[in-house]
């Protein structure tokens, strides 16, 4: 008996100290709990002191508080239920939260019903109405069992505690269905807990047993909630958090015990690992790699490294740390491998990488490895003799233009592709720009036959279209040691300038005047604004003579007196200036100079001295020549006959209309027309139908020795007998020798110009010459 008392004191200090525990700590279901301890001390106590009193009133009253106490019991289960239910929810499902008001009426509907049950129940105190004691002898002589026969009435209570018993199965089961997977399992154990509660409630009612054992299942109930909520709970929760959360990264983990026994591996590390059963033991002899082998060995605390494994048939990257745990006595407690995917990066770095050295559409150097590569090999190998070698494709814009940038790309390729055959050791070739290509080669290697042949076959991509590809190759072989490689390309780039227009030459060598002629036009482009304002630019005369000599006119003709260089003939620059705007300022400013000393000249009395002028074809595209020359010598008040105008036949190749009646109205208001360099164009005659000019200046090409010096002096006795015919003036040019002089004079030509007689001369030097004589005269 006194075993008795022993487990009665047992039971009630668990449930006292639980109930202590539970309230001092700070669980979220602190409360719920508590009034769940409440109401298994008050449904264990009430049937124990049942059976321990023997007065029938008291017995009876423990009985009614047992009944009432497992209703209250249901509800503050239900309660907690609905807590839990609220807590899990929110975040994991997508259900509607109910409103505040429909739960606060069911709460209230709840207390009410168990409220009224209460008082029903302990009304039997009153009428005895619910059931009729049968005394079962005792086990003991403390005990004094009583056995409730249940009377019709108890129907009420059975109803009221099978809404509640029913509303947690509904609320349970439906969280079964609408939860996540691992809250299921949580609502799968409280169901199986509630269907052992109604079974034992059945096996009560229909006397199944000889004595009530529901406080057993209650009191198991109880207990094993109370654990599973206060310590399992939180620590499921937060370790399935923890899975996801280390599942959700990307870095592989796995967790090793102190016998570096794998005891956790994320699902990117049994990825890596294999998804088999061993994937823990293959984790674990990881750490038997090599280089991690010989950490694990030692004492330090981290080891980090790189390492590739296949994953799906895929090569991946992974940056390695290895961390080990240790506690306070230093010994090893268990350690961490975190494997991180660097893969992206990676190729991310190897994808700049490539696009920094090769060229993307051809796969070959781009401009800036093929210039570094051919300057690491000049570096190397400086004696060898090598080429720099340029190509280009002729209009590759139009090209592309007329059948689109992929077939364009194609010629591109095609191209890069055969630059590549020529792999000897050490040749270099890349891609410089859009259409340019170099290769770098020793001499005794490049083969120019073979470097056409090649070519030709890339020209055959637009065969079938109609369309004449070429490709231009420019060679430039090392001189100088210490150039740079681009400006070796940019001379073989220069070579091939050269070829442009020739329709037979695909291939041209570098040689030294190209250059020079590059950098002159670069200095006599820079330097001419300066030398026009300086009056740098001088007119020198050339005279005009019969055939004893006598200086009718003179022909002004430009000298650059270049302060550094000396004075400079127009050979030398006045290609480069006919190239731009310049020849505009220079002519006219040359114009000038001839007119004031026209002026000058009949101020001095030298009524009849003309100057001729020369006017470039550029000249008409970039001013009204008309307004110039009239205004010209109306500001100086000269008869224009005396400013003689020469016009190159080649002026009126482009534009004939508009020169044509510019020159034509020229004429006359009373200008000198000249037709100079006549012979050396293609219009020759057919111009000579429309220009109404004065005089015809024969070239002097035709004076020249050539293997048909006959047939070139019957064509200048036919042109002189021609102009005669026509009302001209025939003016010969460059006439050197006595013999020119003496055949051209019997051809009938009465004027000369040309070094037999004097070279273009300072105006002084004219002056002194020819003025004086005219003064004797
Ligand atoms: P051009 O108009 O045919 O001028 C005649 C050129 O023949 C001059 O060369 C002259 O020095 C040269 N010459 C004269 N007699 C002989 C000779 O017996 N033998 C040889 N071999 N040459 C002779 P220059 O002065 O060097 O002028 C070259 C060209 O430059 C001129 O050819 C002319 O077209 C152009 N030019 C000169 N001055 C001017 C100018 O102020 N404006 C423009 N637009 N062109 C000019
Ligand atoms: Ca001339
Ligand atoms: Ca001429």
């Amino acid at each position: 008996m006194f075993i008795y008392y022993i487990i009665l004191l047992l039971v009630t200090v668990y449930f006292i100290s639980a109930f202590i525990l539970v309230a001092r700590s700070k669980n979220r279901f602190r409360l719920e709990i508590m009034g769940f301890i409440f109401q298994i001390l008050i449904l264990l106590g009430s049937f124990l002191l049942s059976c321990l009193f023997k007065n029938n009133f008291l017995k009876r009253f423990f009985i009614d508080t047992y009944f009432v106490s497992i209703l209250w019991l249901l509800f503050f289960y239900s309660y907690f239920l609905q807590k839990l239910t609220n807590y899990i929810n929110p975040f994991f499902t997508k259900h509607k939260k109910k409103s505040f008001r429909s739960e606060t009426f069911q709460k209230i509907l709840a207390a009410s019903l168990a409220i009224a049950d209460t008082l029903f129940v302990y009304s039997d105190l009153i009428f005895n109405h619910l059931y009729a004691p049968l005394i079962i002898p005792s086990v003991t002589n403390v005990f004094e069992y009583v056995k409730p026969v249940l009377l019709p009435p108890y129907t009420i209570h059975i109803i009221i505690y099978s809404i509640f018993i029913t509303n947690i199965c509904i609320m349970t089961v439906r969280k079964i269905f609408g939860s996540e997977k691992y809250y299921r399992k949580i609502y799968i154990s409280l169901l199986l807990t509630i269907i052992v509660l109604i079974y034992s409630n059945f096996a009560f009612l229909n006397d199944f047993f000889r004595v009530d054992l529901r406080p057993v299942f209650y009191i198991y109930m109880c207990a094993s909630f109370t654990i599973y909520i206060y310590y399992s709970f939180p620590k499921d929760h937060r370790d399935f958090l923890i899975t996801e959360f280390s599942n959700d990264i990307d870095s592989a983990i796995a967790c090793f015990d102190f016998e570096r026994k794998c005891i956790y591996a994320n699902q990117k590390a049994q990825l890596i690992f294999g998804q088999d059963g061993n994937t823990d033991e293959r984790i674990g002899q990881y750490l038997a790699t090599s280089w991690i082998q010989d950490f694990v060995e030692n004492n330090s605390n981290v080891i980090t490294g790189h390492d590739t494994f296949t994953i799906n048939g895929k090569e991946r990257h992974f940056f390695v740390t290895y961390r080990k745990f240790f506690d306070k006595h230093n010994k090893l407690t268990g350690s961490f491998l975190r494997l991180e995917d660097r893969t992206e990066e990676i190729e991310k770095i190897q994808k700049t990488k490539y696009k920094l050295t090769y060229d993307e559409l051809t796969g070959i150097y781009n401009r800036h490895t093929f210039f570094e590569k051919c300057e690491e090999l000049l570096q190397k190998d400086p004696d060898t003799p090598r080429y720099m070698i340029a190509t280009n494709i002729k209009n590759f814009k139009l090209l592309n233009d007329l059948f689109g940038s992929k077939l364009g790309d194609s010629v591109l390729i095609k191209q890069a592709e055969m630059l590549s055959k020529a792999n000897y050791p050490n040749t270099i070739i890349g891609r410089i720009s859009s259409d340019k290509f170099g290769m770098f080669i020793k001499c005794s290697d490049f083969n120019a036959d073979l470097a056409l042949a090649n070519t030709a076959k890339i020209e055959t991509i637009t065969k079938s279209l109609n369309y004449k590809l070429k490709i231009y190759i420019g060679v430039y072989e090392l001189m100088l040691q210490s150039e740079t490689a681009v400006s070796m390309f940019d001379k073989a780039l220069l070579a091939i300038k050269n070829i442009h227009g020739d329709y037979e030459k695909s291939l041209a060598y570098y040689d030294m005047t190209m250059m020079e002629g590059l950098l002159k036009e670069k200095n006599i482009l820079s330097e001419f604004p300066r030398a026009l304002k300086c009056n740098e630019f001088k007119m020198y005369l050339q005279p005009l003579t019969d055939k004893k000599g006598k200086c009718n006119y003179a022909e002004a003709l430009v000298r650059w007196q270049h302060p550094l260089i000396g004075t400079l003939s127009p050979n030398y620059f006045l290609e480069t200036i006919e190239k731009t705007s310049y020849i505009y300022a220079l002519d006219t400013y040359m114009w000038e100079l001839a007119a004031k000393k026209i002026k000058e000249w009949i101020d001095a009395g030298h009524k009849n001295f003309g100057i001729s002028v020369n006017i470039s074809p550029k000249d008409f595209l970039y001013g009204d020549l008309y307004i110039v020359f009239t205004d010209l010598v109306e500001k100086y008040n000269i008869p224009p006959k005396l400013l003689k105008l020469e016009i190159t036949e080649t002026a009126f190749m482009t534009n004939v209309e508009t020169t044509m009646e510019v020159v034509n109205s020229l004429k006359e208001y009373g200008f000198t027309i000249e037709v100079d360099d006549f012979g050396s164009g293609y219009s020759s005659l057919n111009m000579l139908k429309e220009l109404n000019a004065d005089v015809i200046k024969v070239d002097m090409g035709f004076l020249e020795e050539t293997t048909h010096k006959e047939r070139s002096q019957s064509i200048m006795k036919a042109i002189i007998s021609m102009a005669a015919e026509l009302d001209m003036n025939i003016i010969s040019e460059g006439v050197e020798t006595k013999e020119q002089l003496t055949f051209l004079s019997k051809a009938g030509c009465k004027q000369f110009q040309g070094y037999y007689f004097a070279r273009p001369m300072p105006i002084s030097d004219f002056e002194q010459k020819y003025m004086g004589g005219m003064n004797n005269d």
